[in-house]
């Protein structure tokens, strides 16, 4: 699905990400981990357009998209969530997955697809979609209300549900469960692996959370400094010594 090679970036000599390697497995939930500033958010803004490596190879499904937009990222099918919130705050729950959907399938000039047939069938199918996923999120009592008004753990789903809303087959979920408490960290765990099972996508979870981690995560790779420390399963990276030593230590 994705692979990456030699993916290196620096912001002014600080070297963010280095040498970053990895191939994603249709359907998997690999685990990203590190240290604060180990680059796991630097690895997504890379792969989503946000930042240019400055070498390195990312392939998605056989495809360089090295240099293509933050937009073009969607539309070929790769969404992600932020570490923190970009909701759009005084739009209602159920307009953040609506704008959302209509990215997928960019419409054109706003005059010109007003009243236009193609237009309002993107429309129908998005509001399908926005239905679908605010049921499947428990979001659907909470429809019509501005999403800055949501309880914190209902508006880090809305993220979820708003990247999902693209129709990816690749997402990415930075820090998902930062902020909830055990019992919602549970619960989030489950969904994340019902959406991967329900759309089978495969997801990509940045996480400090190490339960969401090892219940979740197929595979989960180890950052420190920028670098690759390890990848591997759950039992084999709690089990690494550089990993126990360097991230496992104080947990
Ligand atoms: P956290 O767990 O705190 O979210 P992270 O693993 O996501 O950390 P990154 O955000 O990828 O870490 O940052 C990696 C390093 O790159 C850090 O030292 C950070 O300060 C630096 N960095 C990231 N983005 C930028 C930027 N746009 N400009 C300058 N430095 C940056
Ligand atoms: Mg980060």
């Amino acid at each position: 699905v994705l692979r990456t090679a030699g993916l290196t970036k620096s912001f002014r000599g600080l070297v963010a990400l280095r040498e970053h390697a990895i191939e994603l497995r249709e359907g998997e939930i690999l685990g990203v981990i590190g240290p604060n500033g180990s680059g796991k958010s630097t690895f997504f803004n890379l792969i989503t357009g946000f930042s240019r490596p400055d070498s390195g190879a990312i392939e998605f499904r056989g495809r360089s998209i090295v240099g293509v937009g933050t937009a073009r990222i969607v539309g070929l099918g790769i969404a992600r969530t932020f570490q923190g919130s970009r909701l759009f705050g005084s739009l209602s729950v159920a307009e953040n997955i609506l704008a959302a959907a209509q990215l997928r399938h960019p419409v054109g000039p706003v005059a010109a697809v007003l009243r236009g047939p193609r237009y309002r069938a993107h429309a129908r199918e998005a509001e399908t979609i926005a239905a679908r996923l605010l049921n499947l999120m428990g979001l659907a009592s909470q429809a019509d209300r501005p999403a800055v008004d949501l309880p914190y753990g209902d508006q880090r789903r809305l993220e979820i549900a708003r990247a999902l809303a693209t129709e990816p087959t690749l997402l990415l979920l930075d820090e998902p469960a930062a902020g909830l408490n055990s019992g919602e960290t549970r619960a989030l765990t489950a969904l994340i692996r019902r959406i991967r099972d329900l759309h089978g996508v495969t997801v990509v979870v940045v996480e400090h959370d190490m339960d969401l981690i090892m219940n979740l995560c197929e595979r989960i790779q180890v950052l420190a400094t920028g670098e690759v420390i390890c990848v591997g399963s759950p039992e084999a990276v709690r089990s690494h010594p550089r990993v126990r030593e360097a991230y496992l230590g104080h947990a």
